[in-house]
C-alpha cells in the first residue's frame, strides 16, 4: 500500500480515494478530491490558490529547505535489493518523520515570532489615532446601570399595578354603566340641536318673510 500525493494540493491520496488522470505520454497525475482534479482541468495554476501546499511553500509559510524533506525524492540509481538496507531504512523513517515534525514546529513558531507585540502595538496606535474608542466603555457602563435602574423600577412598578389593576377592574364597571347612560345623553343632545337648528331656520324665515 502506497499514500500518493495530490499532484494539485500535495495532500495524501489514500487507497480508493480520489482520481488518477494518465496523459497520453503515460504520466500519472493523482487528486484527493474532484476539487483538485477540476482545478487541473481548468488548468489553474497550484501556485496562484491560497488552500495548496504550492502556495504556501511558494509564499514562505511552511518549511521548504531540509534536509528531512529530501528522503522522499525520487532517485534515478538503481540500488540493489538489500535486505538489511530495507529494515533499517524502515527504522530511519519513523525517527526521520519525528525530526520533520520537529523541524516543522520550530519553523512554524519563529514565524509567529513577535505576532503578540506587534498586534499589541497595532492596538495602541489605533488608540492613539481614534481616542473616542476609549469612550465607549464609558457609553457600555452608563448603559447597564441605565438597563439596571429601569429593571428595579420595572420590579417596583410590577408591585404598584398589581394594585391598581384590582382598582381598575372595580372601575371597568362603573365606566360600562357611565357608557351606557352617555349614550343614552348623546342621542337626546342630537336631537336638542336639531330642534335648534330647526328654530333658527324658521327665525331666519320669519325675518325674510318681514322684510
Ligand atoms: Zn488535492
Amino acid at each position: 500500500m502506497r499514500i500518493y500525493q495530490c499532484h494539485f494540493c500535495s495532500s495524501p491520496v489514500y487507497p480508493l480515494h480520489g482520481i488518477t488522470f494518465v496523459r497520453n505520454d503515460a504520466k500519472e497525475f493523482r487528486f484527493c478530491r474532484s476539487k483538485c482534479h477540476k482545478a487541473f482541468k481548468q488548468r489553474r495554476n497550484p501556485r496562484k490558490l491560497r488552500w495548496t501546499k504550492a502556495f504556501r511553500k511558494a509564499a514562505g509559510k511552511e518549511l521548504t529547505v531540509d534536509s528531512t524533506l529530501t528522503f522522499a525524492s525520487r532517485r534515478n540509481i538503481p540500488i540493489r535489493y538489500n535486505r538489511d538496507l530495507v529494515a533499517k531504512t524502515l527504522e530511519g523513517m519513523s525517527r526521520i518523520e519525528e525530526i520533520r515534525q520537529k523541524r516543522e514546529r520550530a519553523f512554524y513558531k519563529n514565524r509567529m515570532r513577535g505576532n503578540k507585540e506587534r498586534q499589541l502595538a497595532a492596538d495602541k496606535k489605533l488608540v492613539e489615532d481614534n481616542p473616542e474608542l476609549l469612550k465607549i466603555r464609558e457609553v457600555e457602563l452608563r448603559r447597564k446601570a441605565e438597563r439596571q435602574q429601569a429593571k428595579e423600577n420595572a420590579i417596583q412598578e410590577d408591585d404598584e399595578e398589581e394594585e391598581v389593576e384590582e382598582i381598575e377592574q372595580d372601575e371597568d364597571m362603573i365606566d360600562e354603566d357611565e357608557e351606557m347612560m352617555s349614550e343614552s345623553e348623546g342621542e337626546s343632545e342630537e336631537e336638542s340641536e336639531k330642534i335648534k337648528q330647526n328654530v333658527l331656520l324658521k327665525n331666519k324665515t320669519k325675518r325674510k318673510l318681514n322684510k
